[in-house]
Order: structure tokens, then C-alpha cells, then sequence
């Protein structure tokens, strides 16, 4: 059947960066000025743009929202414990909450910093933290003061609800919304409703500066500690004096040029984004493919369709098996698995993904505790070598894949990836 398929003849990518002329403008203005290095106008224009678009009072850009989220660790681990001795992590020992399906970013700078990641079970309406589960880590593990919450694909977790279990246990939260820019709660935009908050410009995002991100404050002391942790920690003295342990993480006043021209799309962008969504979901409504999309919770959240992803019902996946590096699947009339469909897109050149998998099935964070609805899953019997965790996010993993969600991406084109996976139901 696949052989005889036609190919595009330019790969369809999953989210490539979409340009639109004034990238290119500011640019030029940081070169003709020769503003190219960590300061300039760009940088200015991004930071404040920001900070009125997703109305949060303070905004730093830095080198990607990795970096960014290092720093959200570090200020809340100084809030919560105090400034560490020099070669210390902020959060050494001390364990932090953290969604468990993620993409890795969202973790490691835990680890950078000495902290012990938690893992909290998904949950099927938003595909983010569970706070159902976030409830029964706190009977657990009581002590926890930084929680980590990620907005998936673009949708918001359910917020208002973590919010509440977080001021119960006085605990403070990093909002990872380095997917979710533009995306809605109750009509606030999320990464501004936590403690800090986290948006990236890599090159497959809503918007990019082919590399970057920015860091959201509620004080302009943590704001300033920042700027300064990110440019070296150098003191305020006529030589360089050295305080505090310092990075350079700054934001380069060209890739800045290359944000700011994008900031003007970024309602354009998400309506493309959203299109496409609706596009699959109407499509497979029309075949009745036994699927749904990436859910969210309608009437209190707006995506901004970063991701269009899809779930296989379980009665309609065919056998499938994963190991650590490995997928292996055997096909059946009327059923398919995430393994089939992404290789009948690669098949035609179009770029699917797996679900990220959850953070707890990864080697490196293979002993670190893991939370579902049912207690923690570590404390029992064989839970180091069993696969058989009830879990939320390994079942999102088994049965969901994110399809070609490229806004460059034309309709025939998205019409024929449609084709595809439908064949993989006959
Ligand atoms: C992309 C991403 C990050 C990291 O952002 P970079 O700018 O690539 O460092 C963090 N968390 C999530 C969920 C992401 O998707």
C-alpha cells in the first residue's frame, strides 16, 4: 500500500519557523547600529512588548527557555532556602513537584541546581498535571515548597485548581509555558499566573527568534537579581567583583531583532495553528475514526494549538511494542498505533512525533518518585522494573502521536497527511 504513495517533495515538518520580512529589519538595524551584543533597542522592544501583551509587570530575555527556567529555579530555591554556599545547589536535596509529561527542558534545570524531581501524574482533560495527584503528593511529601507546572501542546493546565492546592502548602510555581505563548485561562495568559514564568523562541515554536526565550517576574528586585545572575553576577564596582556564582545567559540583541519582528504574528500564528486543529478534528469526526484530539477544557481555557496531537481509543489500537530505543507494531483491519501512523507520515515525508515521553519511564530519572492517583508508585513492590505503572501519562505515550502541525503547511497538503492516517484504520 505505502509503496505506491506519493511523497511530498518537500518534507511537511511538525512546527518550522514561519518568517515575515520585519525579522529581517531589525536585524539589519542592530548590525547598522552596531547594537550586537546582549543590549539594544530589540531587547528593549521584546521585553516591554511582552510584558503589556501577556500583562505581567516584568520581563528579562535570555538565551532560551531553558536558561530561563535555570533562573525560575534559582530565585524560587533563594526564596524558599536561602542563598547556598558557593559549589551548593540552591535546591540540594530538597525535592520539587513536577508534571511528569514533558519534554526534559522542563526538568533537568531541577537537577542543574541539586533538587530532586517529583514526578505528578497527567490528567485526561488538559493532558498536565493532575491536581488530583498534586493533592496526594503534598499528603506525601508535605515539606515540598516549588512546584513545576507545564502547559503542554499549548493548553493550559488546570490552573485555578493547582493555584489553590499550592497556597494550601504555601508552595511557589513555575509555570513552563514555553509552548503555551498566547494561550488563555479564564482569560489571563498563562506564564503569568504562577510565581514565574517560562516562554521559549526555539525554532519549532509558536513564534521564534531561531533561538531564545524570556523569563516573567512579579518584582523588580527578582527581575534585577536576573539580569545581573545572567550577565556574569557582576558586583556594582569600577573592577569585576564576584559575589555570587553568575552565567551567561543573555539574550543577543539580534536574535532579538528576529522576536520582535515575530511579535506582531502572534495572534496571526495561533489562528493558523487553531486551523489546523479544527482541520483533523472535523476530518476524523467525518470517518469516525475511533481517535480524539488533544483535549482541553472549553469555556475557561484557550489553546494556542502549538501541537495539533491525536489519541487512538484503546479498542482500536493495534498490538504495539516499545522498548527503551525500539517500536515494533502488528497491524490490524480497523485498529492502528502512534508507531504505524508516524511511519506512514515519514513514509510520505511529513514529520509526526511521538508523545514526549513521561519523565518517570526515563533512564535518567528512573529511582526518582513518581505520583499517580493511587500513591507513590516507587514505594512498591517491583516498581523500579515494572512497566506494568498505571499511569496517565505512559498511557498518552502508548496511544497518542502529534501530527504535522506546520503553519507553512498548505491545505491539500494537510488534506492528504488526513488520507494517510485514515488509511492506517482500514
Ligand atoms: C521547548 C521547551 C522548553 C525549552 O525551551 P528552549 O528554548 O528550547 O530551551 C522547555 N519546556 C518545554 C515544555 C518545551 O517545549
Amino acid at each position: 500500500m505505502e509503496t505506491s504513495r506519493r511523497k511530498f517533495e518537500k518534507r511537511v515538518w511538525l512546527a518550522s519557523p514561519c518568517m515575515h520580512g520585519d525579522e529581517l529589519k531589525y536585524m539589519k538595524e542592530a548590525y547598522e547600529t552596531n547594537w550586537m551584543s546582549t543590549v539594544g533597542e530589540n531587547l528593549n522592544a521584546v521585553e516591554e512588548q511582552l510584558c503589556k501583551k501577556l500583562n505581567c509587570p516584568y520581563c528579562v530575555a535570555l538565551s532560551s527557555g531553558t536558561a530561563a527556567l535555570h533562573m525560575a529555579m534559582k530565585l524560587a530555591g533563594e526564596r524558599v532556602y536561602g542563598r547556598p554556599e558557593v559549589g551548593h545547589g540552591v535546591l540540594e536535596g530538597k525535592r520539587v513537584f513536577c508534571s511528569d509529561m514533558t519534554f526534559d527542558a522542563t526538568v533537568n534545570p531541577i537537577v542543574y541546581e541539586g533538587g530532586i524531581p517529583v514526578f505528578i501524574d497527567a490528567e485526561y482533560a488538559t493532558w498536565n498535571m493532575d491536581p488530583e495527584v498534586l493533592r496526594k503528593a503534598f499528603e506525601i511529601y508535605p515539606e515540598v515548597k516549588i512546584v513545576v507546572l507545564v502547559h503542554l501542546y499549548g493548553t493550559p493546565a488546570k490552573i485555578e485548581e493547582i493555584k489553590e492546592i499550592c497556597r494550601e502548602y504555601d508552595a511557589l510555581i513555575i509555570e513552563d509555558a514555553a509552548e503555551a505563548l498566547n494561550a488563555t485561562y479564564e482569560g489571563g495568559y498563562v506564564g503569568s499566573f504562577g510565581d514565574y514564568g517560562v516562554i521559549s523562541f526555539n525554532g519549532n515554536k509558536l513564534i521564534t527568534g531561531s533561538s531564545g526565550g524570556v523569563i516573567l517576574l512579579h518584582s523588580r528586585e527578582d527581575a534585577d537579581k536576573v539580569r545581573k545572575w545572567t550577565t556574569q553576577a557582576r558586583e556594582e564596582a569600577p573592577w569585576y567583583q564576584h559575589e555570587e556564582i553568575g552565567y551567561n545567559y543573555r539574550m543577543s540583541n539580534v536574535i532579538a531583532g528576529v522576536v520582535r519582528g515575530q511579535l506582531p504574528y502572534i495572534q496571526d500564528h495561533a489562528e493558523r495553528k487553531k486551523a489546523i486543529y479544527d482541520r483533523y478534528q472535523q476530518a476524523f469526526l467525518e470517518a469516525e475514526l475511533p481517535v480524539h484530539m488533544n483535549p482541553y477544557e472549553q469555556g475557561k481555557s484557550v489553546p494556542n494549538y502549538w501541537l495539533s496531537c491525536m489519541l487512538i481509543n484503546r479498542e482500536a489500537m493495534c498490538k504495539q511494542v516499545r522498548s527503551e530505543r525500539e517500536a515494533l507494531f502488528i497491524t490490524e483491519p480497523g485498529k492502528s498505533c502512534p508507531t504505524e501512523i508516524l511511519e506512514a507520515l515519514d513514509g510520505i515525508n511529513a514529520e509526526g512525533r511521538p508523545i514526549w515521553k513521561p519523565m518517570h519511564a526515563q533512564p535518567i530519572y528512573k529511582l526518582h518518585p513518581f505520583i499517580t492517583r493511587k500513591g507513590d508508585e516507587r514505594a512498591k513492590t517491583n516498581a523500579y522494573i515494572d512497566n506494568g505503572i498505571q499511569d496517565v501519562g505512559m498511557d498518552i505515550f502508548d496511544r497518542g502521536l502529534c501530527l504535522p502541525s506546520d503553519i507553512n503547511m498548505m491545505v491539500e497538503q494537510q488534506e492528504y497527511i488526513i488520507e494517510v492516517i485514515k488509511d492506517c484504520f482500514r
